[in-house]
Formats: C-alpha cells, sequence, structure tokens
C-alpha cells in the first residue's frame, strides 16, 4: 500500500468543506496571518531574528532543554538531529514503521553516512525494551557503530504511553545510545497522554517537533535538545541548505499557534473519536481512532466511488488501500465534521 496514495495533483471540482487528507493542509488564519505581518525580523544566520530567537527559547522551555533550532521542515529536522548524533559509518535503530525510516527518502544514508537498523515496531507503535537491547551491536570492526535510538510520538496517531516510552529509553540508553525523538505531533501525544511536555521531552536528548500540522503554521519544525546537540545541528543545518534568513515571519506564525492553537488539538481528537463512531454505526468496514486520525477499510469496490462521490460533495480522503488515513486538524470544524458525516451515510444508503 502506497501510504500517499491521491494525496495529491486532484483539484476538486466544488468547493472544498472539509479536507481530511492530512493535517499538513491547514492554512494560516487571519490572526496568524496578522501575526506575521507585523513580526520583528532580522538575519537568522546571524542569529538576530528575534521571533526566531524567541520561538526557540519558548519550545526549548516548554520542553525542558536547553536549546533549540527553527527549521523548514520535520525532515531536515530529523535529519540534522540524526546527523549531530552520528558520524559516518555510525547506525540509528529504530522501528520498522517510523517516519524517519520509511518516509524520508533515505536520508540518513544517503546524505548522513548512517546506517539505519530497523526492528519491529509493536501494536502500540512503541519499540520493545528487549528489541532494542538484542539490536545493539557489540563494538567490533565488523559492525556499524550503534549510537542512536530514534523513537517516535504519535505514531500512526497513536500516542504512545510515557512508560513505554520510557522504558525503551532506558533500554537504549543502558547499552550507550543516545535517544532521538521524531515528535512530529508531539503535541497531539501530549494532549492525549495529559502530561506535561517535560515528561515526554525527557525521555530523549533531542525532539523534533512540526509546527506545520495540527498548529496550523504554513511551514516549519523545530529541533529542541541540549546546546551541544543544537550547536552541531546548526551546523549540519547549513550544510543541508535549511538555513533562513528573515524567517522570524514563519517564527512569529509559530509563536501565534503556541499561543492560540495548542488548547483546540483536544477538539481535534473530539471530533476525530465522533467520526470514527458514525463510520462504525454504518457497518461498512474497520474503523480505528487513534488521537487526530481515523483509519477506515471500505470494501475494495466502494474505494474508489467513495473517493469520488465525497469529493464531488467538497470532502477530501485519501486514495490509500486497503486502510484509508483521515486526519482531523484546525480547518476542520463542527460544522465541516457534520458534512463529512452526512456525505458518508448518503454515500452508504
Ligand atoms: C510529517 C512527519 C515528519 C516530517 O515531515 P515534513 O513533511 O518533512 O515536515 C516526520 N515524522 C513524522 C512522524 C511525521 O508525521
Amino acid at each position: 500500500m502506497n501510504r500517499y496514495a491521491g494525496l495529491t495533483g486532484h483539484n476538486a471540482p466544488v468547493e472544498t468543506i472539509c479536507d481530511l487528507r492530512s493535517d499538513t493542509v491547514t492554512k494560516p488564519d487571519d490572526a496568524m496571518r496578522a501575526a506575521m505581518a507585523v513580526a520583528e525580523v532580522g538575519d537568522d544566520v546571524y542569529g538576530e531574528d528575534p521571533s526566531v530567537n524567541r520561538l526557540q527559547e519558548t519550545l526549548a522551555s516548554m520542553l525542558g532543554k536547553e536549546s533549540a533550532l527553527f527549521m523548514p521542515s520535520g525532515t531536515q529536522s530529523n535529519l540534522c538531529a540524526l546527523m549531530a548524533h552520528c558520524g559516518r559509518g555510525d547506525e540509528i535503530i529504530i522501528g520498522d514503521g517510523y517516519h524517519v525510516f520509511c518516509d524520508e527518502a533515505g536520508g540518513a544514508a544517503v546524505l548522513g553516512s548512517i546506517s539505519m537498523r530497523n526492528v519491529p515496531t509493536a501494536d502500540d507503535g512503541a519499540l520493545e525494551a528487549e528489541t532494542i537491547s538484542a539490536a545493539v551491536q557489540e563494538d567490533d570492526p565488523h559492525h556499524a557503530r550503534s549510537q542512536l535510538l530514534c523513537l517516535e510520538n504519535t505514531f500512526g496517531g497513536k500516542a504512545i504511553p510515557l512508560e513505554r516510552m520510557k522504558a525503551a529509553a532506558k533500554a537504549g540508553r543502558e547499552k550507550g545510545l543516545s535517544v532521538h525523538l521524531d515528535g512530529a505531533r508531539f503535541f497531539n501525544a501530549v494532549t492525549s497522554l495529559g502530561c506535561d511536555p517535560k515528561e515526554l521531552a525527557a525521555i530523549a536528548d533531542s525532539v523534533s517537533i512540526c509546527l506545520s500540522k495540527g498548529l496550523g503554521i504554513p511551514a516549519g519544525s523545530v529541533l529542541v535538545g541540549d546546546a551541544e546537540t543544537i550547536q552541531s545541528a546548526r551546523r549540519h543545518r547549513k550544510i543541508l541548505g535549511g538555513s533562513m534568513r528573515q524567517s522570524g515571519i514563519l517564527a512569529a506564525a509559530g509563536l501565534h499557534a503556541l499561543d492560540h492553537n495548542l488548547a483546540g488539538l483536544v477538539d481535534d481528537h473530539r471530533r476525530a473519536g465522533e467520526f470514527a463512531a458514525a463510520l462504525k454505526a454504518l457497518d461498512a468496514g474497520p474503523v480505528r481512532h487513534a488521537t487526530n486520525m481515523v483509519f477506515f477499510s471500505p470494501a475494495p469496490e466502494h474505494h474508489a466511488p467513495l473517493r469520488a462521490s465525497l469529493l464531488s460533495q467538497g470532502i477530501r480522503i485519501g486514495g490509500q488501500s486497503p486502510e484509508i488515513r483521515m486526519v482531523f486538524h484546525r480547518d476542520v470544524d463542527d460544522a465541516a465534521l457534520d458534512a463529512a458525516i452526512d456525505r458518508f451515510r448518503t454515500y452508504y444508503r
């Protein structure tokens, strides 16, 4: 199954009412645009952009870490972290379903000369402590040097419990590994787990957070960690071409999102739950719900007609098969949720 099938290249024939393809489709609202318009900016390569500096300081403090670095994308943020933790010929231990392993075009190998040892991802999205311990290789000239454990939360929408994250990190540390957390949806995880951001961040040396998903900023991610790792990541960001200049325009959107959009994540999770319940009631195929995501497997013959019918009525979903992922975000309000449920009911009536 191509998990990105049908996400792009289709212009909707009618105005979009509800776009469930991803939480990356959010657009900046008027208040966010106003915050961007008045952003104080400077040259961030000189460290002189006050908005970028404020965003970095704010996130470092929220996560209880020393430092942070604004990045153009989550992929680059993860890669800079990997390159900061690992040298040429080192390897990372990573879940076989994780984004860094599956969905970042092998950048660790292509650009970092880092190999990836993938291990089974447990049903709840965690990595088992024993699996991690067994995967770490002895220091031997035959082996790549096991250097870093790469975790992810949320995984496929699932908020992995703190105890599971702690157990995995502990197993890695006992073998001398550093720990990186791909927290693209870190705040969805924290919202669902009901914990302080610092508690989840504490399991890792570095955490990458996407601000361009549920938090609704146009582009940008932040890598958070100890000062030394972030200093090294800054060099790698330069190598990878990710240093930006007056990026405070984007950072101001990030600061606005941290002030105004975090609280809405709980509503995204609630709407996803309501949508899943409505889909289940249709009895049209297996339905799962996790934080802001709903996964639905219609009968194979319904895939294309369902998608076309919804699209013609302004409801957009991806074309993955057999399981379609639908994602709730701040541009899907209660009216859009109701419309989506209504169109699904109409199709199956
Ligand atoms: C979206 C995502 C990323 C980074 O994606 P970009 O599109 O590069 O910002 C990394 N990890 C996970 C789990 C993601 O969902």
